[in-house]
C-alpha cells in the first residue's frame, strides 16, 4: 500500500537529520520534547488515511494501489469536491492550525507535474519526482524566500551574499550554497521543494539564483536552523496547552552548505523566465489556495464553536454585545464557506486538471489575516479574566490544592475540571505563543499580502469600470439638457 501508516512515517523521520535548536543539535525529532508532539500529530493524520470509515474519502485507487487523494490529478468537479472533503478531514484534526499538513505541498507538486511540459528538458524530472513523492507517501516542506537581509536591493546586489545560489554545475548536478527562509514543517518533512518566488532580474549575475529542485531533508549539507519551540517545556499538565503541545508544525531557516542536487532532482536552473513565470505556467496557486481555504474554514469553525462553548459556560450568551461577537464569527465562517463554493462553481480545466477559480481565493487571502486576528480577539474578549483565572490542570492532582480548585473554579453549568480545560484551550487558541505564531502564519504563509494586493490592483483591467462611470455621468448630464 502506497499510503503510509503513522508508525511508518515516524520511523522515516526518526532517521538522523541536521536540526539545530536552542544551541543544540537534534537528530531524532520523534524523541525530542520540542518536536515530539507535532511528530505524533503528523503520524495520527497519516493514520487517518487507513481508518476504515475514512479510507475511501482520504485515498484513491489506481492500478490496484492506494494513494493519498491530494496527489490525485483530478479531472472533474466531483473529484474537486471529494478532494475538499479530504482536505477538511485533515484540517479539522488540528482545528485548522496545522497549515502545512502534507496535502498543501502534495497539491503543489501535483500541479507542477500536470504542467511538466513547461519544464522543457527537465519535464521528466518533475514527473518522476511527483511519482516518487506520491508512491512513497512522503511529506514535503518548501522554501521560496531569500533571507531578510536588505529588501531594498535585488538578491544579486546584496552586500552580504547569504541567499541560496548555484555555486557549481558539474556532471553530477548543481551545488547550492546559502540560505532560504522560511521552511514550515521542515522538522517533520521527508523532502524540501526549493522553488522560486519574487522576481529575478534578467541579468548574468542573477542567473545563479534561478532554480527549482527537490532534496531530502537529510541530504548532506542540509541544515535546519529552527526557531525556538512554542511547546511549553515545563508545563504542569499536558491539558494546560492542548494545542501548542500537539500542533506546533515548526519553522526553520534552511542552510544549504555545499549541497549537491543530482541532475534528476533539478527542475529548472539558470532560466529566469521560467522562474518568474513559475506560478503562472503551473497554476499551482489555485490548488494550494484550495487546500488553505478549506483549512481556513476548519479554523473559522473551530473559533466559532469555541466561542459558543465559552459563552454557554459563563451564561453571557444572552447579552446583545456578546451575540454580536458570536455573529461576527458566524459570518466569518459563512464568508469562507461561500468563497469555496464560488471557486468550485467556476472551476475549469487548466493543464489537464480540474482547477478552482483562484480569484475568490486570492480575495479571501487578503482578508483572512485580519479576520483571524479578530477571531483571537473575540475569544479574548469573551473569555476575559477567566482566561487567566484558571489554574494548571495539575492542581486537580495536588493533595494541597485539590479541594479548593474543585470548588472555586466551577462554571454555572460545569465543574471545575471542565471549566479549567475549556479556558486553557481558549488561552492556547488566543493568547499563547502558539496563538501568536498562528496569527503571523495567517498573514505571511503564502507571501506578503501587501504586495499581493498591489499585484491584484495593478493586473486588473480598470478601463471598463472607469468607462461606465463616465458613461453614467454623461448620460445623466445629457438627460438634463
Ligand atoms: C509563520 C510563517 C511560516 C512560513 N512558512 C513558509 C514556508 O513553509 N515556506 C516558504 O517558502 N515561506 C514560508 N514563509 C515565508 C513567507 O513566504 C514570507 O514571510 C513572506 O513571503 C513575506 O516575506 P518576508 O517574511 O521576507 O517579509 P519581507 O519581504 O521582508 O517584508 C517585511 C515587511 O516589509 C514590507 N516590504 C518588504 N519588501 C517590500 C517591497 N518590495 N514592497 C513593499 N513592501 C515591502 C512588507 O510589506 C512587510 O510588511 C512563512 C512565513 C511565516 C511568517
Amino acid at each position: 500500500m502506497a499510503i503510509r501508516t503513522g508508525q511508518q512515517y515516524l520511523e522515516a523521520i526518526a532517521k538522523p537529520r541536521d536540526i539545530r535548536i536552542d544551541g543544540e543539535k537534534v537528530t531524532n525529532v520523534v524523541e525530542d520534547p520540542r518536536f515530539s508532539g507535532g511528530a505524533q500529530t503528523m503520524a495520527e493524520i497519516f493514520d487517518l488515511q487507513h481508518r476504515e470509515d475514512l479510507i475511501d474519502k482520504m485515498t484513491y485507487e489506481e492500478n490496484g494501489e492506494r494513494y493519498g487523494l491530494s496527489h490525485k490529478m483530478i479531472k472533474t468537479r466531483e473529484e474537486l469536491e471529494e478532494r475538499k472533503t479530504m482536505f477538511k478531514i485533515w484540517s479539522d484534526y488540528s482545528c485548522g492550525t496545522f497549515g502545512r499538513s502534507p496535502d498543501y505541498m502534495n497539491v503543489y507538486l501535483m500541479a507542477m507535474a500536470a504542467a511538466a511540459d513547461q519544464f522543457g528538458e527537465y519535464s521528466d524530472n518533475v514527473r518522476n519526482y511527483y511519482k516518487h513523492i506520491r508512491d512513497n507517501d512522503l511529506s514535503m516542506t518548501h522554501t521560496l524566500v531569500n533571507p531578510q537581509v536588505d529588501r531594498s536591493k535585488p538578491v544579486e546586489q546584496q552586500d552580504k551574499d547569504l541567499a541560496a545560489k548555484i555555486v557549481e554545475t558539474n556532471d553530477e548536478g548543481i551545488v547550492i550554497q546559502g540560505a532560504r527562509m522560511v521552511s514550515t514543517l521542515s522538522a517533520y518533512a521527508d523532502e524540501i521543494l526549493v522553488v522560486p518566488s519574487g522576481i529575478i532580474q534578467n541579468n548574468q549575475e542573477a542567473f545563479p539564483y534561478a532554480f527549482a529542485f527537490g532534496i531530502q531533508t537529510d541530504a548532506p549539507g542540509v541544515i535546519h536552523v529552527s526557531r525556538p519551540s512554542v511547546v511549553h517545556q515545563n508545563e504542569g499538565h499536558a491539558m494546560d496547552y492542548p494545542m501548542s503541545g500537539r500542533f506546533d508544525e515548526t519553522d526553520a531557516m534552511i542552510i544549504f552548505d555545499n549541497v549537491l542536487v543530482p541532475w534528476e532532482r533539478v527542475f529548472t536552473h539558470g532560466d529566469v523566465t521560467m522562474c518568474n513565470e513559475f506560478y503562472k505556467r503551473t497554476n499551482i496557486g489555485a490548488h494550494i489556495l484550495d487546500q488553505s481555504t478549506v483549512r481556513s474554514l476548519a479554523k473559522a469553525e473551530f473559533y466559532r464553536d469555541l466561542a459558543y462553548t465559552i459563552v454557554n459556560t459563563t451564561k453571557t450568551d444572552g447579552f446583545i454585545n456578546v451575540q454580536n461577537l458570536l455573529a461576527e464569527l458566524m459570518t466569518s465562517v459563512e464568508m469562507v464557506r461561500s468563497v469555496i463554493v464560488a471557486a468550485h462553481a467556476e472551476a475549469k480545466m487548466v493543464n489537464g486538471i480540474m482547477s478552482p477559480n483562484a480569484a475568490p481565493y486570492a480575495a479571501l487571502r487578503l482578508r483572512y489575516p485580519d479576520m483571524y486576528q479578530r477571531m483571537c480577539e473575540i475569544i479574548r474578549t469573551l473569555g476575559a479574566g477567566g482566561l487567566v483565572a484558571v489554574p494548571s490542570y495539575a492542581e486537580f492532582e495536588s493533595e494541597h490544592t485539590k479541594e479548593f480548585v474543585d470548588k472555586y473554579f466551577q462554571s454555572a453549568n460545569g465543574d471545575s475540571r471542565s471549566r479549567t480545560k475549556l479556558f486553557r484551550l481558549a488561552y492556547d487558541a488566543s493568547i499563547s505563543s502558539f496563538a501568536g505564531r498562528q496569527q503571523l502564519y495567517e498573514r505571511y504563509y503564502s507571501g506578503d499580502p501587501v504586495r499581493a494586493a498591489a499585484i491584484m490592483y495593478n493586473s486588473a483591467d480598470k478601463e471598463p469600470g472607469m468607462a461606465r462611470i463616465w458613461e453614467f455621468l454623461d448620460e445623466y448630464e445629457k438627460s438634463l439638457s
